[in-house]
């Protein structure tokens, strides 16, 4: 595996294969990896011959109160867990080669942000359309893998690749779970184990919806308040629970009776993480 830690050295090696005729994937993280991003890298891996992961904290994407300063690390076990996995190239740029002295251009999606977490993390989305663009430029890749923990940003980067007409194919990668069905996230490093254990009223907030529609339940405002009741019965603090229309992202309660696609997703806070974790209520 080839570790990078510089831009133009890591456009020239991907220059270099796409001039051999080979295809790349790319795995954008920000690193203190789990088998949710493994899992990516294996999609990455059947869907292109090269396989990129990048590790990236971001700063822009993080609004002034939140964790970029305290962002969990661990350089050495990402890298080893990148070479277990077979990737070809890690790449960890310094902020200063993503964001040269003075730069002043941003990308922004303009209304797919303006729902769920966009509400809750202003300027958030905008962090991660531009960063995400910035590793588009330098690498060009045929094909990036974003998982579907994080929906919102998946579709905002299907919109953004779209948008800016990039030839570059979004795969989405279903969501790795802990057994118990908590959502794999770098930010669980933050729970403590009575936390974590808490914190599984998430994702049975959210199995209970899907089953409460599956047998029959159609009124937004009835799920919504039972989600919220199961995870503040566990001790979490809601920042939201939503649904919506899994492409526009509108809200759904507005009509209060589901009669179409719908999706749900939450945000909770368990003592100092917010996790977020998302599931498909009806096709
Ligand atoms: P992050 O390092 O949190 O920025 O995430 C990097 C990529 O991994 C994003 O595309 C995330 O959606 C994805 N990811 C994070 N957690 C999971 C998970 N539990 N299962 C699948 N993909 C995930």
């Amino acid at each position: 595996m080839i570790i990078c830690r510089n831009s133009s050295e890591a456009r020239a090696q991907v220059a270099q294969w796409k001039r051999e005729g080979l295809t790349v994937g790319f795995v954008p993280t920000m690193g203190f990896l789990h088998a949710g991003h493994v899992s990516l890298m294996g999609l990455a891996a059947r869907e292109a011959d090269k396989v990129v992961v990048s590790i990236f904290v971001n700063p822009t994407q993080f609004g002034p109160n939140e964790d970029y300063a305290s962002y969990p690390r661990d350089e050495e076990g990402d890298a080893s867990k990148c070479r277990s996995a077979g990737v070809d190239l890690l790449f960890l740029p310094p902020v200063a080669d993503i964001y040269p002295e003075g730069a002043e251009t941003f990308v922004e999606c303009t209304n797919l942000p303006e729902h769920l977490c966009g509400l809750r993390r202003p300027g958030h989305f905008r962090g991660v359309t531009t960063v995400v663009a910035k590793l588009f430029c330098l690498l060009a890749p045929d094909v990036a893998v974003f998982g579907s923990k994080d929906y919102q940003q998946l579709k905002v980067l299907e919109k953004m690749t779209r948008d800016l007409l990039m030839p570059i194919r979004i795969v989405p990668g279903p969501t790795v779970r802990e057994e118990g069905g908590l959502a794999m996230s770098s930010r669980n490093k933050y729970l403590s184990p009575e936390q974590r254990h808490q914190a599984l009223a998430i994702s049975r907030a959210l199995g209970e919806a899907r089953r409460a529609v599956e047998a029959g339940e159609n009124h937004a405002a009835t799920l919504l308040a039972a989600m919220a009741r199961t995870i503040e019965t566990a001790g979490g603090r809601v920042d939201y629970v939503n649904i919506f229309h899994p492409e526009t992202l509108e809200d759904l309660d507005v009509l209060d009776v589901l009669d179409g696609p719908a999706h749900a997703a939450v945000a909770a806070f368990f003592g100092p993480a917010r996790l977020i974790d998302n599931l498909r209520l009806r096709e």
